[in-house]
């Protein structure tokens, strides 16, 4: 086996140096045990927050332990009778080639030739889901309205914005440089992109929303976050689903224009994906529905090999990754 251990907690900015590749071992599995050989890991903004101490929603990495991370794979030996040989499986086993589970959360997949196994870390994954619930439960979004999300071109955010367009929106994204602001609008449909690397995210953004905003799902934080504030009409809603433009940062940002949230009375609100576990079914069947049917558009970047995770892990978050950013293991 091959695992990515954390290596040091970084301070600012993530380095190669704070991993450490190691070879080890497979252990034999026990009884009700199987043996998962992964084939893609998922590389995500917040195990950032994991490889730091202190509070948060979910505990820290311990320096030496695996990396988390979600992964699909393949059985390759079972002693659980409720999964066989060869069956494709989305797990929780980390940055690393194979995994042991007893079978909790382990979840069978059913992989097609329209719905790839990649996928279930992506559109169809953890952060298609995200989309899901932060746009449908907590964004509300209505016909008409305008909808905008940052990090456009990513995982999330290129999900919110499709959503968003099925249900009759004007729907908005922002993004890092030309290329994939034309992505964002040409290939997946969105009315309208601002490149906040650009110079001017103030006037591209009024230019790009006439109407006000009415939806803002933030995954940055930041200035780009006060650039909506000032745009947001009354009632606005906005699901408060990542600050990545934080997650290295030494000196947090202060926002300099919260009061705008009471002037317009906006109803914002954190979550985490995997407490809405409620809204799973409903959301899976229509991101089941579109992927399948090729409506849903979606981008992969794809590292080739374990010890380029941490390479491929950095450029994610400096956001050199188009769509999704997966590693492929085998
Ligand atoms: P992405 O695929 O969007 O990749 C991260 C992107 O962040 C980069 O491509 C980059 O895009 C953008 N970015 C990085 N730094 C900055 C910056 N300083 N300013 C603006 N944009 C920046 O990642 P995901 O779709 O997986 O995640 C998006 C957000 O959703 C993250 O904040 C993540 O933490 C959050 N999230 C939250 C979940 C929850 O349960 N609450 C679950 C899953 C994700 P660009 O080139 O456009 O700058």
């Amino acid at each position: 086996n091959k695992q990515v251990l954390l290596a040091n907690r970084p301070h600012g900015w993530v380095h190669e140096s704070d991993f450490n590749i190691v070879e080890t071992d497979v252990p034999a599995i026990k009884d009700g045990e199987v043996l998962v050989k992964n084939l893609y890991l998922s590389l995500d903004p917040y195990m950032r927050g994991r490889m730091n101490e202190g509070k948060s929603y979910a505990a820290s990495a311990q320096i030496n332990d695996v990396m988390v991370g979600g992964t699909v794979g393949v059985v390759v030996e079972s002693k659980n009778p409720a999964f066989q040989v060869d069956d494709n499986v989305l797990g929780y086993f980390g940055w690393q080639l194979y995994g042991i589970s007893d079978g909790k959360g382990l979840q069978k997949i059913n992989v097609t030739d329209q719905i790839p196994a990649s996928t279930y870390l992506g559109a169809l994954g953890m952060p298609g889901l995200t989309a899901w619930v932060g746009l449908i439960s907590i964004g509300q979004p209505k016909a008409g309205e305008t909808v905008v999300v940052s990090a456009a071109s990513g995982a999330v955010g290129s999900v919110v914005g499709q959503l968003a367009k099925a249900r009759g929106c004007r729907v908005v994204g922002i993004a890092g440089g030309k290329a994939k602001c034309e992505y964002v609008v040409k290939e997946l449909g969105f009315d309208s992109c601002v490149d906040y690397k650009a110079g001017h995210l103030v006037e591209d953004l009024t230019a790009a929303t006439p109407d006000g905003i009415d939806v803002y799902f933030e995954n940055v934080g930041g200035e780009i976050l006060e650039a909506v504030l000032d745009r947001l009409n009354a009632h606005a809603r906005i699901p408060l689903c990542g600050f990545v433009s934080q997650y290295n940062a030494t000196q947090p940002h202060a926002v300099r224009n919260f009061g705008a949230l009471l002037i317009n009375r906006v109803k914002l609100q954190g979550f985490i994906v995997g407490e809405h576990s409620d809204l799973f079914p409903q959301a899976f069947q229509e991101l089941g529905q579109l992927v399948s049917s090729g409506k849903l558009k979606y981008r992969e970047t794809i590292a080739e090999g374990i010890d380029d995770a941490p390479r491929a892990f950095i450029g994610m978050l400096k956001g050199e990754n188009q769509g999704k950013q997966l590693v492929k293991l085998a």
